[in-house]
């Protein structure tokens, strides 16, 4: 090819490539994507997959729905999870019954695969979009999620 051929044809693979960074110049207004985080931490709202950490919720009467099965210690691959829990007796039938004691979270470790969620029998935890999770020390990565007097709702089963 000619020294101007070559030149013609340079000018046509950049304005190609130009043509998609092109139309997303001149139609920013119309789809903004991005955010201007901080500045919009009142209203932000991440998307709906989005995982951001493991929360067991819990209802008004400050009770949640972990059982302490462990189901959830066990699918973990990395120890993120580490229940503790004992047995008391049920008033209802007499028998010894396991509760849970501590459910302990390692924030830290946390890859956010989801396993611990899906292999809960009971619902008791959910991903939370929270992403603001530098701390100065390490340590306060680690949660224990069930709330100080919590207990178990009635009716839920291992
Ligand atoms: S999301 Fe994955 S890594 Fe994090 S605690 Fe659950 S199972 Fe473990
Ligand atoms: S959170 Fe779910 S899987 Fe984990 S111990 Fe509680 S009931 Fe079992």
């Amino acid at each position: 090819m000619s020294y101007f051929g070559d030149i013609a044809n340079g000018v046509k693979t950049l304005l190609t490539g130009m043509k998609v960074t092109g139309k997303y110049f001149f139609n920013a207004r119309k789809e903004i994507i991005t955010q201007q985080y901080p500045d919009n931490r009142d209203t932000l709202e991440m998307f709906e997959r989005f995982r951001g950490e493991v929360v067991m919720p819990h209802d008004e009467n400050n009770e949640h729905r972990c059982t302490g099965c462990q189901a959830c210690e066990i699918a973990c691959p990395n120890g993120s999870i580490e229940i503790v829990w004992d047995r008391k007796v049920d008033e209802e039938t007499g028998k010894k019954k396991k509760y849970i004691v501590n459910h302990i979270y390692h924030l830290s470790m946390c890859t956010m695969c989801n396993l611990c969620i899906v292999a809960c029998p009971t619902d008791a935890i959910k991903m939370a979009k929270n992403f603001e999770n530098s701390v100065f020390d390490r340590t306060a990565l680690t949660k224990v999620l069930n709330k100080p007097g919590s207990k178990l709702m009635d009716g839920v089963e291992e």
